[in-house]
């Protein structure tokens, strides 16, 4: 049993989001809050959200930290009694520091960090199989995916250095080279009783 909410770290592609699907069918405690869908599912619909986003999503650049905010905040309000599994979001330093504030103001417990560590190649070549079979357009170009994977260096910089600080026993580290199946079973046995 998994006691408290999960951030995912990893890079795009380092299969986040199929751990957090697998982690929901597990333990139907936790609840999946992908920013990435979201904002996605709001392009799609035409939203205002999605009008306002979409020239910075097809950039690869990150939506800023203001509208993000306001979207996750709404999920955990919405989702006070149950446990979350963060995917994509807190993207960096602005972002995790109110996710960790708003928690302890929620009287909620610190998160556990899940980070998924895969190699570049593997990344690069599993978004590209992934961008043929959908429409996501941030993941037809290697040169896109090349600049997400270098904001995705700073972010883990900068997690890293917040749960050093405050929480090293709560930080995992998974190889997400393995597969699907070995992913999730690695992760739940770290994650249990904690
Ligand atoms: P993802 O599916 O997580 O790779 O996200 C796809 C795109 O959505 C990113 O390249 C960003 O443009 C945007 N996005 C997702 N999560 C965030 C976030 N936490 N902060 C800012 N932008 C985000």
């Amino acid at each position: 049993m998994i006691l408290r909410s999960i951030i995912l770290l990893g890079k795009p592609g380092s299969g986040k989001g199929t751990l957090a699907k697998d982690l929901l069918k597990h333990d139907t405690e936790l609840v999946h809050m992908s920013t990435g869908d979201i904002f996605r599912a709001n392009m799609e619909k035409r939203t205002p959200l999605g009008q306002e986003i979409i020239d910075v999503m097809n950039s690869g650049e990150l939506v800023n930290d203001e509208l993000t905010i306001a979207i996750v905040e709404d999920f955990i309000l919405q989702n006070k009694h149950k446990l979350i599994c963060y995917d994509g979001f807190p993207r960096n330093r602005v972002q995790l520091d109110w996710l960790l504030t708003f928690m302890l103001d929620l009287d909620l417990n610190f998160p556990a960090l899940v980070e998924l560590q895969a190699d570049n190649e593997t990344v690069i070549q599993r978004i590209l199989n992934r961008g043929k079979d959908s429409n996501r357009h941030e993941d037809q170009s290697v040169e896109l995916i090349q600049k997400r994977l270098s904001i995705y260096d700073q972010l883990v910089a900068d997690i890293k250095e917040v749960y050093t600080e405050f929480a090293p026993e709560l930080h995992y580290i998974i190889d997400g080279n393995q597969t699907p199946h070995k992913v999730l079973v690695e992760t739940i046995k770290s994650l249990s009783n904690k």
